[in-house]
C-alpha cells in the first residue's frame, strides 16, 4: 500500500567532500588542505531533506551506490523522515561533489554522477504508484535528463503538479518545460535559457513564453518573482545575516513545493519559502542548516 505524499522529489543524492585551502592549485600543482569533512548533499536529498524537516509527508526516487557514502547518504534522509521505498542502490559509487573552499569563500566544485547517472526511465516506472499518489513532484537537473522527461509526464499524467528547478543549467525538452507549474530558476539559469540577461521582470516573462504553465526567479537576498499569465509578483527575502548560501535555493524550492501541496497560490507559497531560504543561509551548510517545522522563520 503506498502512502500519499505532499511531495516526491526526483533526484540526486550526493556526497559532498569538503576541503578548506588557502588557494586553490594551478594545474600540475599540489597543495595542502583542510581536514576533509564529508556532508549528505545533492540537491535532490537537499530538497527532500528540506521538505521533510517543515513536516512534509516526503518521498525520494533516487540512487545511491554500495558505498560508504551511501550509508551515510541513506540515514540522513532516514533522519529527516524521507521515505525512502524508492531509494535504490546500485553496484558501485554514489554521486559525490569534490568542493575546495579557499579562504576567500570561493568555491570549485566537481561532481561525479555515480549512481545518480544509472538512475533510468525504468525505475520511474516502478515507481509509477509513488509519483502518482503526490501532489508535488519535484525535478532538478543532477540525474539523466530522459529520466526527468519520463517521470515528469508519469507524474502529470496521474495528476501531480510538477515542478522544474534548472539547476545545474542545461537544456530541456519542450514537453518537460510544458509541464512546469512553475519552472523555478536563478537569474543565472534563467540567462541560459533565454540566450541574455535582463531585467528580472521582463526574463520572467519571456521565460512564461518558453512555455511553462507558470516561472518562479529566485534572486538571492532581493528574494523571488512569481510570473504566471496573470502578471508578474514581486515576492521579498527577509532581511537575515548571510552566512552561507549553499543550499538556499534547495530549502527554497522544497518549502515553495510543500505549500503548493498544502493548497497554497503560487505567490504565498513563494512568500513561504523565501522565509525558509533565509533561514537557510544564516546556518553553514546546506541540510544542517534547513530549518524544522517548530523553528521561528525569519519574517
Ligand atoms: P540559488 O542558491 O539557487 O542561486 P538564490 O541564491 O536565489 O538561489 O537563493 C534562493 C532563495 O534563498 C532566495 O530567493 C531567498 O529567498 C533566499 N536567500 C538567498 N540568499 C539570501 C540572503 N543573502 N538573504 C536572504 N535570503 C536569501
Amino acid at each position: 500500500m503506498s502512502e500519499r505524499h505532499d511531495v516526491v522529489v526526483v533526484g540526486s543524492v550526493n556526497a559532498d567532500l569538503v576541503i578548506g585551502v588557502e588557494r586553490r592549485p594551478a594545474p600540475g600543482e599540489t597543495v595542502l588542505g583542510s581536514d576533509l569533512a564529508t556532508y549528505p548533499g545533492g540537491k535532490g536529498a537537499n530538497q527532500a531533506v528540506a521538505a521533510a524537516r517543515l513536516g512534509g509527508r516526503v518521498g525520494i526516487l533516487g540512487r545511491i551506490g554500495d558505498d560508504g557514502h551511501g550509508a551515510l547518504l541513506r540515514e540522513a534522509l532516514a533522519d529527516a523522515g524521507v521515505d525512502l521505498a524508492h531509494l535504490l542502490v546500485t553496484d558501485g559509487p554514489s554521486g559525490v561533489a569534490l568542493i575546495t573552499v579557499d579562504t576567500g569563500g570561493d568555491n570549485s566544485i566537481i561532481v561525479s554522477p555515480g549512481a545518480n547517472a544509472r538512475l533510468v526511465p525504468g525505475d520511474v516506472e516502478r515507481a509509477r504508484p509513488m509519483l502518482g499518489g503526490a501532489a508535488v513532484v519535484s525535478f532538478q537537473l543532477e540525474i539523466p535528463i530522459g529520466t526527468v522527461q519520463a517521470a515528469a509526464r508519469t507524474a502529470a499524467g496521474a495528476g501531480a503538479r510538477v515542478v522544474l528547478n534548472l539547476s545545474p543549467p542545461a537544456p530541456v525538452p519542450d514537453d518537460v518545460l510544458a509541464l512546469c507549474d512553475p519552472l523555478v530558476v536563478n537569474e543565472h539559469e534563467a540567462a541560459f535559457l533565454l540566450g541574455h540577461q535582463g531585467e528580472p521582470a521582463l526574463l520572467a516573462r519571456e521565460l512564461l513564453g518558453l512555455g511553462p504553465r507558470s516561472v518562479l526567479i529566485t534572486l538571492g537576498a532581493d528574494g523571488a518573482l512569481v510570473a504566471d499569465p496573470s502578471g508578474v509578483t514581486a515576492v521579498p527575502s527577509p532581511k537575515v545575516e548571510a552566512v552561507d548560501t549553499t543550499g538556499a535555493g534547495d530549502a527554497f524550492t522544497a518549502a515553495l513545493c510543500l505549500r503548493l501541496a498544502c493548497g497554497d497560490g503560487l505567490a504565498d507559497a513563494a512568500r513561504y519559502a523565501a522565509r525558509v531560504g533565509a533561514a537557510a543561509v544564516r546556518k553553514p551548510g546546506a541540510q544542517s542548516s534547513y530549518p524544522g517545522a517548530g523553528e521561528e522563520l525569519p519574517a
